[in-house]
């Protein structure tokens, strides 16, 4: 019998520690963050759509992106991985040199799944460093990959004064089935003024080729939200505080 409590105890224990690191994660459900984190959802102004993309830089997509945001006359947020911002500084620098905001995704796309408090600060300072040295930008955002905000990166973000952020509205663009309908019926199902949208410029972590998609649908994104009389633009210029 005791020998049974000590097994059922020693198996309890890991499961502790992972209930203890990933109940923050529950911040990933829109309704759940809604209620108790609404800073989390980087709900700005009425006036104004908060457009993001994460994932990037990628030399094979996201200069397209660049080509049709200028096109488009909108800038944005880009989350960036810090590993990528130090094979690709010409880009970083050209991002920046446009007027987007470059904000922290990761250092590499790492699953959240077991607590790693040292590796994720570590990764999160390379990645505000990679920023800063590139293209001489101070962060001010970080969105977690995923969207999975664990005690551990919150911990983290904030130590880096970097402020987290999610998204209220998203085109579920990392898809395979996704396509420009499907991406825009995705995102207007929850935009409306204040929104911060989610989509990706890069299909490093997402189904190949999908950011042919997204890119197909920013046009119409953008003439939704101006005919809603929104402006679209950076979180920067969104309201959101912080
Ligand atoms: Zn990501």
């Amino acid at each position: 019998m005791r020998r049974g409590r000590a097994l059922l105890a020693a198996a309890a224990a890991p499961v502790a520690v992972a209930a203890w690191h990933i109940v923050p994660a529950a911040t990933w459900l829109p309704p759940v963050r809604a209620a108790l984190f609404p800073a989390l959802d980087g709900r700005g102004s009425p006036r104004h759509v908060a457009l993001t993309f994460d994932d990037g830089p990628d030399v094979r997509s996201t200069p397209h992106f660049l080509r049709e945001l200028d096109h488009l006359g909108v800038r944005a947020t880009f989350f960036l991985q810090g590993a990528a911002v130090r094979r690709h500084p010409a880009l970083v620098r050209t991002m920046a040199a446009a007027g987007h905001e470059l904000a922290v995704h990761c250092w590499e796309h790492q699953p959240p799944w077991l607590p790693r408090p040292v590796a994720e600060r570590r990764d999160l300072e390379r990645a505000v460093l990679a920023l800063r040295e590139t293209a001489g930008t101070e962060p001010r955002w970080y969105r977690p990959p995923f969207g999975v905000l664990t005690a551990t990166r919150w911990r983290a973000a904030r130590r880096l004064g970097l402020r987290p952020v999610l998204w209220t509205a998203w085109g579920r663009d990392w898809r395979a089935r996704a396509d420009t309908d499907s991406v825009l019926s995705d995102l207007c199902k929850r935009l409306t003024g204040g929104a911060t949208v989610l989509l990706h410029d890069s299909d490093r972590n997402s189904a190949p080729g999908s950011w042919n998609v997204t890119l197909a649908a920013l046009p119409y994104l953008v003439a939704r939200c101006r005919a809603a009389g929104w402006g679209i633009g950076p979180l920067a210029e969104h309201g959101a505080g912080g």
